[in-house]
């Protein structure tokens, strides 16, 4: 049965039953269609919100099948979308009528513990990187929840529990492996297509599909102190203290305050099932027992409700969110905004709201920056706020999709009051907006960087094939004499 695609112009490309088995011949990963058992399975992305038909999904064995699905797409002009860990909230990584280019299968990850060097493909998660960067005390800066692709994450900054020691995912690459418009394989570093190296750190999925990444890890445990206490009482005096030890805190210590609800889950002590609580966690990125000292006053913000805090392995520490969230389960919608001043200079806001949440599930989460963040120019990667002291993101979730117009009105009105404590930038990964709903948005992320951005956009995808993102058009062509 022959299939229909969307075209970049909005019109239908169609391929016949000859054309897909040819592709079949061609292609070394599956290729899968709706009259495929595993469609459904295999379409799903991390945002339950986000439930899209594509109408062909390309499942990439390796860079060949990423080149081949990337001259597919430009030859029939096909809209397509890439996808590696699924997590995008905005529901980038798959779109209806389209092609899906999906790298979840390229998930090999390589360690050289002499060079500190950790080479990744395109479509892992952090869970396959932890593994195998630990088993020689190693860790390359990721998120906070395991499951989350590397891509994604990467090509928009990348923030987690060692980016105050240690940077920004995509500040410690190295070099990239990425299949351009045209179907080329390019490598990107600080010597190779440099500007193609500046743009994919932090300009997100715009210039192409990246096959592998090469990353510059560190020494951290394998056991990390790690700090866990749960408020229930003064959440206003709690965040207060905590934004005030904030500024004391040496670079090894990066630390978030969340609004929460203890979900009623097995790994979370029963009698605080349900309770509404502030979360004040941190790590610390040194030896676990001078760790201990210096997250002592963190425990101490207030009387906890319960207090999880302990020296672990850090892999455990990686993957302590993960049973939260589960693919597919919760509808999310998100929106960020990078903050100056001390996070107290916003207290009332955010305590006012972190107590109002809509839904249980949803969480107000207040991640600390600065640090080795802050020691990078903004002008040396295109990931552009180096200056915030922290992130507000306002984390809609919910289980109950009849009432998402209210969870995610309640996301837009609480970011609309923070303006005023706000840098003026925001963080795409935590941004809800769908593809070219928002330019504003997009200049708020990239600021004076955004012309460079264009520039280069106009070098590597001169017809904007990599659209379904936070999306920077190509710079027109100057018209001077
Ligand atoms: C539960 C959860 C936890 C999160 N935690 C963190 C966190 O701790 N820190 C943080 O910084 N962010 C976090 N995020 C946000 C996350 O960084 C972004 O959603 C990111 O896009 C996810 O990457 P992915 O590969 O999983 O996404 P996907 O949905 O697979 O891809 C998202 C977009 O990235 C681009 N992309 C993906 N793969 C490639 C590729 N191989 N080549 C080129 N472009 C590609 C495409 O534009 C795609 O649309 C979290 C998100 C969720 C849902």
């Amino acid at each position: 049965m022959s299939i229909k695609v969307e075209t970049l112009s909005g019109e239908t490309a169609t391929l016949d039953d000859d054309k897909l088995e040819e592709l079949r011949m061609t292609f070394r990963g599956p290729l899968i269609t709706q009259q495929d058992d595993e469609y459904d399975a295999v379409r799903v992305v991390q945002n339950g919100l986000i439930d899209r038909r594509p109408a062909l999904i390309i499942r990439c064995s390796g860079t060949a099948d990423v080149i081949d699905a990337v001259n597919l797409a430009r030859e029939y002009g096909m809209l397509a979308a890439v996808r590696s860990g699924g997590h995008s909230v905005a529901g980038h990584s798959v779109r209806d009528r389209s092609l899906l280019i999906d790298l979840s299968e390229m998930r090999g990850v390589w360690v050289d513990p002499d060079a500190r060097l950790v080479r990744v493909q395109g479509g892992a998660t952090w869970g396959d990187v932890d593994r195998e960067a630990q088993a020689f005390g190693l860790a390359v800066p990721g998120g906070v929840v395991s499951t989350t692709g590397v891509a994604g994450l990467t090509l928009g900054g990348g923030i987690g529990w060692l980016h105050r020691k240690y940077g920004l995912s995509c500040d410690n690459l190295r070099a990239i492996e990425i299949v351009t418009a045209d179907g080329r394989l390019l490598r990107a570093s600080e010597s190779e297509n440099e500007d193609l190296f500046w743009a994919l750190r932090g300009g997100g999925g715009n210039f192409g599909v990246v096959t592998s990444f090469d990353f510059t890890a560190h020494p951290v445990g394998p056991t990390v102190m790690c700090a866990l206490p749960i408020y229930a009482e003064n959440p206003d005096k709690v965040f207060r203290a905590w934004s005030d030890w904030t500024e004391t805190v040496p670079d090894e210590v990066t630390t978030r305050a969340i609004f929460w609800t203890i979900p009623q889950d097995p790994h979370m002590p029963p009698e605080i099932h349900g309770k509404q609580v502030l979360v004040t966690g941190a790590l610390y990125a040194g030896p676990p027992d001078e760790g201990e000292k210096v997250l002592q006053p963190v425990r101490q913000l207030g009387t906890p409700l319960a207090d999880l805090s302990a020296p672990m392995p850090y892999r455990v520490f990686q993957a302590a969110f993960d049973f939260f969230f589960v693919k597919g389960a919760l509808a999310s919608y998100w929106k960020s905004l990078f903050l100056s001043g001390p996070p107290s200079r916003a207290a009332d806001l955010i305590v006012r709201h972190g107590l109002a949440r809509t839904a249980p599930e949803s969480m107000i989460h207040v991640p600390l920056l600065g640090g080795a963040i802050s020691r990078t120019d903004p002008d040396d990667t295109a990931y552009a706020d180096r200056d915030a002291t922290c992130m507000l993101s306002v984390d809609g979730n919910w289980l109950d999709h009849r009432d998402s117009a209210d969870h995610i009105a309640w996301v837009r009105h609480v970011i609309s009051q923070a303006d005023e404590f706000s840098t003026g930038r925001t963080y795409l990964n935590f941004d809800s907006a769908a593809p070219g709903e928002a330019p504003d948005l997009v200049q708020a992320a990239f600021g004076d960087n955004l012309q460079r951005l264009a520039d280069v956009k106009r070098r590597y995808d001169p017809h904007n094939l990599f659209r379904l993102n936070a999306n920077v058009p190509p710079a027109r062509p100057s018209t001077d004499l």
